[in-house]
């Protein structure tokens, strides 16, 4: 058989594998760019689990791109609350706005106006292009990374230049022109569902016949990976306040993790602490000198994990008994302590708040 046969075969399998096999999502249901759009950046980095009832309460409360564009970000990022990865949330919200301004609010057709929007990397736009318009444009993302180093056995590391090179060549050269868009969701589909991480089921793959890692007996071998992540770990002590009736938060807004979501006052330290060595911190200090008497107690240690950072964070429940509290009013911003759920918080306070 010849290398043109054997892609157009690979292109054949996977797409009456995927009109049997494929899984009944909403944002299959449909062609307009909008809804694919936000489906795609939500599926980033979030299992379809997951991603599937933040996508429709999206949808529900931002239909189209007008009401998104229009929506104060605090709501945008109220919805996307527990999802992580906020900056997705924060560049949708800008590409909406950026759709109405310089593409009179109809949502870009081809390949590089779609590249043009801000959070729309080389993946999104393909995926998009090829989907909704039907453009020949191939996907690679983790899974079609994954399916393609097993189907081809390629021992090039897919975290360097030329392995991503390397695999968006080959993904071109299997694409189904006539059928992009169905061709690069069953591709990502069979990595999802069949040509998993761990304990991919051979078996049941339509691609069995012509895979090399199978036919070399070595598929957990592939893909092969340069270096692994290395994870910084953080230490946060967290004060939430109590003060008759009132808490204090405030904004994140500065380019580190959880941009423009709100968080109860902060100390970061770069070791284990307790209590006794907060109090003895400069920012304790600043925070509470003026706050009369004071109230701490200890109420959970949590461990929260990002992609790129371990955080440790303590929960301190703090009582102030005056009525004010000039130092902590010019930092924070003071809120009634039961209105704190209408504030977009990290996963990591919302799981404290839950506890509460
Ligand atoms: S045969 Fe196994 S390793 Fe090869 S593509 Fe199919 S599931 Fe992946």
């Amino acid at each position: 058989m010849s290398e043109k046969e054997n892609d157009n075969l690979i292109g054949s399998l996977l797409q009456s594998w995927y009109a049997q096999h494929k899984r009944n999502l909403p944002w299959r249901a449909t062609k307009d760019p909008y809804v694919v759009w936000v489906s795609e950046i939500i599926l980033q980095q979030t299992r379809v689990d997951q991603g599937h009832d933040y996508f429709l309460r999206f949808i529900e409360r931002f239909p189209d791109i007008k009401s998104l564009a229009l929506a104060p970000e605090d709501d945008v990022l109220k919805i996307w609350q527990g999802l992580g990865y906020y900056s997705r949330a924060r560049n949708l919200h800008t590409a909406a706005k950026q759709i109405m301004e310089k593409f009179n609010g109809v949502f870009p057709a081809s390949h590089s106006d779609i590249l043009l929007l801000k959070g729309v990397g080389e993946y999104t736009a393909a995926a998009v292009a090829s989907i909704v318009y039907d453009l020949p444009c191939p996907v690679v993302d983790g899974n079609v990374f994954r399916v393609l180093s097993r189907l081809f056995a390629i021992g090039v590391p897919i975290d360097s230049a030329s392995g991503r090179k390397l695999f968006t060549e080959t993904a071109k050269s299997i694409l189904d022109k006539q059928n992009p868009g169905t061709h690069n969701q069953a591709i990502m589909e069979l990595g999802a569902l069949i040509c998993t991480p761990r304990l991919p089921k051979c078996p049941e793959c339509p691609l069995q016949a012509v895979c090399l890692a199978f036919e070399e007996k070595n598929v957990t071998g592939f893909p092969v990976k340069k270096g692994k992540t290395i994870q910084k770990e953080r230490y946060f002590s967290y004060f939430h306040i109590e003060q008759n009736g009132y808490t204090y938060i405030r904004k994140r807004n500065n380019s580190d993790i959880w941009k423009n979501l709100y968080e109860f006052p902060l100390i970061e330290t770069e070791a284990p602490s307790d209590l006794l060595k907060l109090q003895a911190n400069s920012g304790f200090s600043s925070l509470f000198q003026s706050a009369g008497e004071v109230y701490i107690e200890h109420k959970l240690r949590l461990r929260h994990v990002l992609s790129h950072r371990i955080i440790h964070a303590d929960f301190y429940r703090v009582e102030l008994n005056g009525q004010q509290n000039t130092d902590l009013e010019k930092e924070f911003i003071k809120i009634k302590s039961a209105s704190i759920s209408e504030y977009p918080v990290s996963r990591l306070i919302h799981k404290y708040l839950e506890t509460i």
